[in-house]
């Protein structure tokens, strides 16, 4: 049963194939026996699993099943769950039992479906390859030297290995489509405030969105059509109706507009992974896709930009963990100022504390002008680049990672080579915008994702354009070694 997708599953549900208990003891199973080598899951809810699986078999014997019912899926560890402990990777929050759900939860509990458990992630979401997480490495399945990427590293080496059909992610500068590009799966980063962050533990709120990850472009659309929506709750989720996601994904691609940013085919991309980005490209052009190239002429700032918005923002929303309403709190502090360094000294890792001070000290009175103000006027010329890419073009297309994943401790010790994994991914946040990666090959044994670039509130078209290329290349149906 793990080798279907998740629109498979569910048909087969309908059909009572299966019911959702044997479906989720099967996942449960897989888990049980091979996440030891990957370190996916932080936190496996077997019970509560089964739980759920039940109630979805009586309400699909009732005919009350959804699109969703009784499809296990996994939660990265930053989605508060009701009852379940939410880490967000950290010893921070090693201890803390949320006390409610956070609104993709809440939704996908609606939706029918079965929680497995919590997925490994970079310690509040900071890194590209889950290297920073307190409950150690996740390993790539398709090379166990290598990373998975991150922060949702988790939840990608989790979908790759088969041990869930889909898992939730957040991407803030790359972290959903970075890890599916380094594990051969499918993932897209709605529109800023297409999906609440109610819930979703914050690390850099104008940039962080939640977003749906599976082997197949479907699979995300069905997913997002669960998490999408207005959400009183998130004073930036955007009120406008959420689209059937499922509906336009055959449709024709003949006359789409492609534009190819000469920006993210020069120095830097791996010239393996430029050739297998040029065959995808040309594989659309089989289907009737126009390339066009374009310029995004301010994109080598993006990487500059956003590591002084998002620490700035992450200073501030990490100021919380102060180890006096919850998590982490040092052992007999003297008095609150020993609590407090304490506490935080002790709770946060070593990226998150590197974050903490580049914003505080990019936020203070001195330098607020020069540092924060400078990059957020920044961030708008990166964003009108796009807004006039859009004029020209109805996607754009390039790598969503300048090399295949790296071997696990190979860029420990360099964050700013660390940083440049995701130079194709972060603009994107920074102007908002909906991206999506899709499989499209291997250097060696290693996975190559394409980035695939839309306009504002555009996820149909591209679940569409990639639902397309999925149905003419196999590349997201490979299973890696060892997890067939
Ligand atoms: N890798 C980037 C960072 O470390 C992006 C992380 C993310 O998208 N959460 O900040």
């Amino acid at each position: 049963m793990h080798d279907k997708t998740i629109a498979q599953l569910a048909a087969g549900l309908k059909a009572r194939e299966y019911s959702s208990e044997e479906l989720t003891r099967a996942y449960l199973e897989r888990i049980a026996r091979l996440d030891p080598q990957l370190n996916s899951f932080i936190t496996v809810t077997p019970e509560l699993a089964l739980a759920q699986a039940r109630a979805a078999d009586r309400l699909i014997a009732e005919g009350k099943a959804g699109p969703l019912t009784g499809v296990p899926l996994a939660q990265k560890d930053i989605f508060c769950t009701d009852g379940v402990r939410t880490s967000c990777g950290s010893k921070m929050l090693d201890n803390f039992t949320a006390p409610y759900d956070a609104t993709v939860v809440t939704r996908f509990k609606a939706a029918g479906t079965v929680m497995l458990g919590k997925t490994n992630m970079d310690e509040f979401a900071m890194g590209s390859s889950n290297e920073t997480s307190y409950y150690g490495p996740v390993k790539n399945p398709w090379d166990l030297a290598a990373v998975p990427g991150g922060s949702s590293g988790g939840s990608a080496a989790a979908v790759a290995a088969r041990l869930a059909p889909g898992a939730t992610g957040t991407d803030t500068g790359g972290s959903i489509r970075q890890p599916a590009a380094l594990c051969g799966i499918t993932g897209i980063k709605p529109t800023y405030g297409r999906v609440s962050r109610y819930g979703m533990i914050a690390f850099a709120s104008s940039l962080d969105q939640g977003g749906p990850m599976a082997t197949t472009a479907e699979d995300c659309a069905l997913m997002l059509g669960a998490m999408a929506g207005f959400d009183p709750r998130d004073s930036t989720s955007v009120d406008r109706p959420v689209p059937d996601y499922t509906a336009n994904l055959n449709a024709d691609l003949k006359g789409l507009r492609i534009g190819l940013p000469k920006e993210f085919f020069g120095e830097g991309l791996d010239p393996e992974v430029a050739k297998v980005i040029d065959a995808a490209v040309a594989e659309y052009k089989q289907l009737g896709a126009e390339v066009v190239e374009i310029s995004l002429p301010n994109s080598a700032l993006a990487v500059p930009t956003y590591y002084v918005v998002a620490p700035a923002e992450c200073s501030s929303n990490l100021s919380r963990f102060d180890g006096v309403r919850f998590g982490h709190r040092c052992e007999n502090p003297k008095n609150l100022e020993d609590l407090y360094k304490r506490s935080r000294g002790e709770g946060f890792g070593t990226e998150v504390k590197r974050r903490i001070m580049i914003g505080t000290y990019a936020l203070s009175a001195g330098y607020y002008d020069a540092y924060y103000l400078k990059a957020q006027k920044l961030r708008r010329l990166i964003a009108d680049d796009f807004k006039r890419a859009f004029e020209q073009v109805d996607v754009i297309m390039g790598p969503t990672s300048p090399t295949v994943a790296f071997n696990i401790g190979e860029k420990t010790d360099d964050p700013v080579t660390m940083y440049l994994s995701d130079i194709y991914t972060i603009a994107v946040n920074l102007a908002g915008l909906p991206g999506m990666s899709v499989p499209a090959g291997f250097v060696g044994n290693r996975p190559v994702g394409l980035q695939i670039i839309g306009n504002l509130f555009d996820e149909a078209r591209l679940l569409n354009v990639a639902h397309k290329y999925q149905q003419v290349t196999d590349w997201h149906t490979r299973v890696p070694h060892g997890f067939e």
